[in-house]
């Protein structure tokens, strides 16, 4: 079965929207295959993000991602990658359909709350990244 890697950003924690944000992936029907509560480091930050490293938002990026805790996750079910990138919305909130995560809890795209693959093959990169010791 498909499976994708999500993150709480450490907006998203901090603001107290763990418990919403899970609700909407159970609540549609996925399942919850692996989750911790982590602080990463920045090498490991670089290392998620490294396909932007060229971008000019890079390092503020980074920053924004080891600033708090986050809460990774990986959730399986039918179509998954998509299905999830389409519940989180567009990377800009100004820009996210109304329903959206990004759109009902973000304005702006430096601290837009969660992240979603954008494929299956950066979930599988993603979880093994994230997940080395691998999903219960
Ligand atoms: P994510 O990978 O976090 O799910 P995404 O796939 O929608 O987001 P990416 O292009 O992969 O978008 O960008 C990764 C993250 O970098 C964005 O979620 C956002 O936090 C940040 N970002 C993207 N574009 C900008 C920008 N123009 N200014 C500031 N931050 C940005
Ligand atoms: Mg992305």
């Amino acid at each position: 079965m498909e499976q994708t890697f999500i993150m709480i950003k450490p907006d998203g924690v901090q603001r107290g929207l763990v418990g919403d944000l899970i609700s909407r992936f159970e609540k549609r029907g996925f399942f919850l295959k692996g989750l911790k509560l982590i602080t990463v480091e920045r090498s490991f930050a670089e290392k998620h993000y490294e396909d932007l490293s060229a971008k000019p938002f890079f390092a503020g990026l980074v920053e924004y991602i080891i600033s708090g805790p986050v809460v990774a996750m990986v959730w399986e079910g039918k179509n998954i990658v998509a299905t999830g990138r389409k519940m989180i919305g567009a990377t800009n909130p100004s820009n996210a359909e109304p329903g959206t995560i990004r759109a009902d809890f973000a304005i702006e795209v430096g601290r837009n709350v969660i992240h979603g693959s954008d494929a299956v093959e950066s979930a599988r990169k993603e979880i093994a990244l994230w997940f080395p010791e691998g999903l219960s």
